[in-house]
């Protein structure tokens, strides 16, 4: 064994014993393994957090809904990350692309081999259902999409479960049916046909750019003056002068007032109007999933949705219940991405340890 992850690995069970924790790391108790460390979430940072904990010789294991990297597997299609490579590195491993930004597939690939790589534990398709017990002796209860249940028991716990699950709902009639959606794919199948996007920031633009290019007739509706504030320097002018040159019809200061089977229902300034469409593209946004954080008992502001913690220790007021990546930014879920949400492991495992953290989050 690497004597650096030996001596950490003599440092946890030290700690563990100080702490009463007296079954050693890795042991099993009642032919059931107790964890030291849960993550709940096999997004980048998720992982991030198991192999710091793996590091430092903790046993580790990650539950997540979906498959590794369920969200990055749920993005469009053909998106390329706006970050360069080293930015959304894990564990130290480099992340190799063709061009200069790497691709969602090559993102995949990349987490995917750290996940082999580091010989990670992870229990893939288990939905975190709901928590029991308390610091050192915390009992995870899941559930599978065939029904099955299990219960992992852990001493500590670290939530990372970010926010791509829970889109923000316009909340207007129609917006179940079959032809609306808040996560685009692919252009392909709309060829030719009339699709509506709305929304005004990075995701709606990138989608009605995608859609335009692969032949779609696309028609961008937003309910402000002008396109978001945010949007990527690169992608902006693109946006633009598609919308100068007619190329994608853009309505603002319009709201959706309704989806039907074969058109989206706006009001503008020019009034009410039906605008044709097969697809609509809500592409309004996402959310943390506040409801779960506030069932494992973790107090959220207010106003920001954001959970209280220790900004160094990223320990929530459950003592023993960690927070890592997007889901610390509550309702501001752009300011934490991968590329700082990527340090939160060491974070935690630092201030678990007792270590001076080496790299400044
Ligand atoms: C289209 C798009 C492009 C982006 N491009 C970039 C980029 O280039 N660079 C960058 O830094 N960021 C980018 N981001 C943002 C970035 O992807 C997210 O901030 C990042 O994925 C957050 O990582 P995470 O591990 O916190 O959450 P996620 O990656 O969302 O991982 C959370 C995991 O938790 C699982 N989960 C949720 N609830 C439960 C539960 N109850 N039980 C079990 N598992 C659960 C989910 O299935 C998911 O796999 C992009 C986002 C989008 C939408």
């Amino acid at each position: 064994m690497n004597p650096a992850i030996l001596r950490l690995q003599v440092q946890w069970v030290a700690i563990s014993f100080l702490h009463g924790q007296t079954d050693a790391v890795n042991t099993v108790s009642n032919s059931r393994t107790v964890y030291d460390l849960l993550c709940i979430g096999a997004g980048p940072t998720g992982l991030a957090c198991a192999i710091e904990g793996t590091r430092a010789g903790m046993r580790v294991l990650v539950v997540d809904k979906g498959c590794l990297c369920n969200s990055l597997y749920h993005y469009p299609v053909n998106m390329v990350f706006f970050t360069t490579p080293e930015l959304l590195e894990i564990g130290d491993l480099p992340l190799v692309c063709a061009a200069e930004k790497p691709t969602r597939a090559e993102g995949l690939k990349y987490y995917r081999k750290v996940v082999e790589h580091y010989g990670l534990e992870v229990r893939l398709g288990e939905t975190v259902e709901g928590v029991d017990g308390a610091d050192g002796h915390f009992q995870v209860h899941t559930s599978a999409a065939n029904g099955e249940r299990a219960t992992y028991s852990s001493r500590k716990l670290v939530v990372a479960t970010g926010y791509y699950d829970l889109p923000n709902r316009i909340t207007v009639s129609g917006e179940d049916l079959p032809n609306v959606s808040h996560y685009y794919t692919e252009p392909h199948p709309f060829w030719r046909k009339d699709v509506v996007v709305v929304g005004g920031k990075n995701s709606a633009a990138e989608a009605a750019l995608d859609l335009y290019r692969n032949g779609a007739h696309v028609t961008l509706v937003h309910r402000d003056a002008t396109l978001g504030s945010t949007i990527k320097y690169w992608v902006r002018p693109d946006i633009e002068n598609r919308i100068k040159a007619g190329e994608i019809r853009a309505l603002f200061n319009t709201r959706v007032v309704r989806f039907e089977s074969e058109a989206v229902i706006v009001r503008g300034p020019e009034g009410e109007q039906t605008l044709p469409a097969v697809q609509a593209f809500a592409m309004t946004g996402y959310h943390p999933d506040f409801t779960f954080l506030r069932s494992l008992g973790v107090e959220l502001d207010p106003a920001t949705n954001k959970p209280r913690l220790d900004s160094q220790t990223l320990e929530s007021n459950i003592p023993g219940l960690y927070l890592a990546g997007v889901v610390i930014g509550g309702n501001h879920t752009s300011e934490i991405f991968i590329e700082n949400g990527r340090f939160h492991g060491k974070q935690i495992i630092a201030s678990l340890t007792g270590s001076p953290l080496q790299v400044a989050p």
